[in-house]
């Protein structure tokens, strides 16, 4: 639960003084809460004057105490491509999965639902595994990792200058460090790319440089 001490003591303070100025906790939990809160419950975070509160985040919710947690589009997404590999994973299945008729269309109203937003189509590519090309949810785990993969070669031709003037400089490396242009001393083999790998495979042996390659 996050930590809420200020906020608390503040609601426990106004609690207390709506109490104190006449009005019940039901009252004040029928018409500012509209019993979304139990008056008992009130009643108890304004007597411990803020110390306790009910854990349910509901609750803190209604309290105005935290707020609600907004999706962002790529946990919509997230959650979507969760239902798409579920999907893909029963019509994989060697021995169908029984799915209620009620299930079936809810999943295709959902599908159907589904808007196709950039970040979502970003998140498609992520849909097989690069090492074993089976769908993601494969292992059962909604999980995946995205890894980005770059090949450097160490620039000679930089290194010798830096340690050229290192040696110039006395042998001092930190100077050198300081004195010298600062430039890249490895030159990029490729453009980064991305791989996905299921958390079967991620957890296996997976030779990177092999998939990136082939
Ligand atoms: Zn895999």
């Amino acid at each position: 639960m996050p930590t809420l001490t200020v906020p608390a003591f503040d609601l426990a303070e106004r609690l207390l003084s709506e109490n104190r100025s006449g009005r019940s906790w039901r009252a004040i939990a029928r018409e500012d809460y509209r019993n979304r809160v139990n008056f008992a419950t009130l009643n108890r975070i304004a007597n411990s004057g803020g110390a306790w509160l009910p854990k349910e985040r509901k609750i803190l919710r209604a309290l105005g105490l935290v707020e609600r947690r907004k999706r962002t589009p790529i946990q919509k997404a997230i959650s979507r491509m969760v239902r798409d590999t579920r999907k893909a994973m029963i019509e994989m299945s060697p021995n169908p999965i029984k799915v209620t008729r009620a299930q079936a269309n809810r999943l295709e109203r959902n599908l159907k639902k589904a808007k196709v937003e950039v970040k979502e189509e970003e998140l498609r590519k992520h849909t097989t595994c690069s090492n074993c090309g089976k769908k993601i949810g494969h292992t059962g785990l909604p999980g995946f990792w995205v890894l980005k993969v770059e090949r450097h070669m160490i620039d000679l031709r930089a290194v010798k200058r830096q340690d050229g003037l290192a040696a110039m400089l006395d042998g001092d490396v930190v100077l050198a460090q300081v004195m010298g242009p600062d430039e890249d001393m490895t030159l990029p083999m490729m453009e980064s790319v991305e791989i996905t790998l299921c958390e079967e495979c991620a957890l296996g042996d997976v030779n990177i440089g092999g998939l990136v390659l082939v």
